[in-house]
């Protein structure tokens, strides 16, 4: 940000601060937002002290000062405007095609922004930071939209010239009319899909619910430990001097960052808690304390995910157009469903080696795009992305060899449930974050377990299962924990993990990577289960995953109701009242929240 003289206000600002929360620099809306949040946790008394504070401040000055918004503040700065805009006019005459046009009025957008926001007016500054309007509409007062887009939100090919505070000619308001029209259209339909998406959101994970206080696992997931990820969780293992168990709190954390950049810290996703999730795995609440046995962690989580997608779907029309490639990003609203539901037609879908080998053979593809050759098998790479390895390159399956977003269905089968539910989380951590928007790592970890919790049976020799049989993690992992047998790592390939360790999930064969990987953490012996069955992880879309549910009365709460009671009718199947899923509570409403360890 421009580094503007904002030192009046700072020095009163400032003045209501304590000394180690004091701010430097120009104060956006994020930053003091931050500012506020790391107070809240650190000296929760001065918070609740200062805040009240804060707003008088601000209020006495709404009221002293008051802020008014003159004509200046709207009238462009036209030798600026003027000078920036005469090459693209330039340009824009000469060309000879629609696309050539098209593309020339979306940069000169860019160029406009710049000069919307070196505008000496008292309104750039309140957009710079954050605290009112936006970029893009500011640019088109006091600069030039320079560009609109046409009803399938294609960008015109025309150049509009002049600004709003002007007043467009004839044939820059024919041509910004169809997107005014566009605008409004998507407010009224825009809402629609992410409520959509909140109800698959919510009939995922509305069984996950706060069961005991510790599961007494050891294990977790690695972050760094400088992360902000980290807070208000329990060391997996221990660092140092601290143990295991230990809190981490802003106070330690860089005392633990010292010790060692990465930690194991307790998740909901590697919690092994028989239904829901433990109070250990799932930290501390945003007050910093417990959630209380019986929370329905999941549904929070749900609701915290989902708000901000109608944002999203309302921002996509507002948000600045820079010509930016960044098409092989998973975005918005489209990009969050993409990857929770997988779908088959997956847009930059990123070429995935399907088995453990060395690239042999690169070669054009007839059809455009190429072939790369691993272990005798062609995967096929489309022409819009590019191969990312050489001749020679060594692959794991699962990884990718092609730009491209990685399906994520794909990567649960060839990388197994821990990699598949971590690559969900980091994926729909950083498009919110690109959006603005950093939400609490716990609650995409909660839709992870929620979500990616299935498994298909192969074969099993005990028959305890039918081959093809879709069951629950926890079924698996409860059924295995049965007969396990501990065994040195290093004699252990070939058999199966009756025991997650890191992200390889209880159920997981054991091959040559998974030893040296075990090894390499410190890990000398393993339990296995002797008699486990074949299994092969899944991910089902979100919209199906609900379904599999073994409860009817809990799929009840979903989608295809007839075939529900029809299969519960064939089957003769049971239903849970007093489970961890409230439906089936709700439905027969007596004994309502009389289950144990905080279930209905
Ligand atoms: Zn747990």
């Amino acid at each position: 940000m421009a580094d503007r003289t904002d030192t009046f206000g700072r020095l009163l600002v400032n003045d209501l601060l304590p000394d180690e929360h004091k701010v430097t620099g120009p104060i956006s809306k994020k930053s003091f937002y931050k500012m506020l949040d790391t107070m809240s946790r650190e000296t929760p008394d001065a918070y609740v002290r200062i805040v009240p504070e804060l707003k008088r401040l601000g209020d006495s000055l709404a009221t002293t000062e008051g802020l008014s918004v003159g004509l200046d503040d709207i009238t462009p700065d036209y030798k600026d405007r003027n000078e920036t805009l005469a090459p693209f006019i330039t340009r824009f005459d000469a060309a000879k095609t629609d696309k050539a046009r098209s593309q020339i009025a979306e940069e000169a957008h860019g160029k406009m922004q710049d000069v919307a926001m070196r505008h000496k007016g008292t309104m750039t500054m309140q957009v710079q930071s954050g605290a009112r309007g936006n970029p893009t509409q500011y640019t088109s007062i006091v600069a030039s939209p320079t560009s609109a887009r046409d009803g399938k939100g294609n960008t015109e090919p025309w150049l509009i010239r002049r600004s709003h505070s002007e007043g467009l000619s004839s044939a820059d308001n024919w041509v910004a009319g169809n997107e005014a029209i566009l605008n409004t259209i998507s407010t009224y339909t825009a809402v629609s899909e992410p409520g959509e998406l909140a109800k698959i959101l919510v009939s995922n994970m509305s069984d996950i619910i706060v069961t005991e206080d510790d599961c007494g696992t050891t294990n977790g997931v690695f972050m760094a430990a400088l992360s902000p990820s980290v807070l208000d969780r329990y060391l997996a293992k221990e660092v140092g001097g601290f143990k295991h168990n230990t809190l981490i709190t802003s106070l330690n954390q860089s005392k633990l960052a010292k010790i060692s950049s990465t930690i194991l810290v307790r998740s909901p996703m590697t919690c092994e808690a028989g239904d829901g999730v433990c109070q250990k795995c799932q930290g501390l609440n945003e007050k910093g304390s417990t959630h209380d046995i019986g929370t329905n962690v999941g549904v929070r989580a749900a609701q915290a995910m989902a708000e901000p997608l109608t944002q999203f779907a309302l921002g996509a029309k507002h948000g600045a157009r820079t010509i930016k490639d960044d098409r092989i990003k998973v975005k918005g609203v489209q990009g969050f469903r993409q990857i929770i539901e997988s779908p088959q037609q997956f847009v930059n879908k990123a070429t995935l080696a399907q088995l453990n080998g060395t690239v042999e053979r690169i070669t054009p593809a007839p059809q455009g795009g190429h072939y790369v050759v691993i272990g005798g098998q062609q995967h096929y790479v489309t022409p819009n992305l590019a191969v990312t390895v050489k001749v020679g390159t060594v692959v794991q399956a699962g990884d990718a060899v092609s730009q491209g977003i990685p399906k994520p269905d794909e990567v649960v089968r060839l990388k197994g449930l821990g990699i598949g539910r971590q690559y969900i989380v980091d994926t729909l951590a950083g498009l919110y974050k690109d959006q603005g928007r950093e939400l609490d790592q716990r609650h995409f970890e909660l839709l992870a377990k929620g979500e990616l919790n299935y498994v298909r049976v192969l074969k099993d020799p005990s028959r305890n299962f039918v081959p093809g049989d879709v069951v629950s993690y926890n079924v698996l992992r409860r059924e295995l924990k049965k007969g396990t047998k501990v065994m040195p790592v290093d004699d252990a390939n070939g058999e199966t993990l009756g025991k997650a360790y890191f992200h390889f999930y209880t159920g997981t064969r054991v091959t040559p990577q998974i030893q040296a990987y075990l090894k390499q953490q410190g890990v000398k012996e393993v339990i296995i289960a002797p008699r486990a069955p074949e299994v092969e992880f899944i991910m089902k879309a979100a919209t199906r995953a609900p379904l599999l549910n073994p409860d009817w009365m809990a799929r009840l709460s979903h989608r295809n109701l007839k075939n529900t009671i029809m299969q519960a009718t064939h089957f003769g199947e049971s239903s849970d009242i007093h489970g961890s899923h409230p439906v089936p509570a709700y439905i027969t409403g007596v004994e309502f929240g009389q289950g144990t360890k905080g279930k209905y």
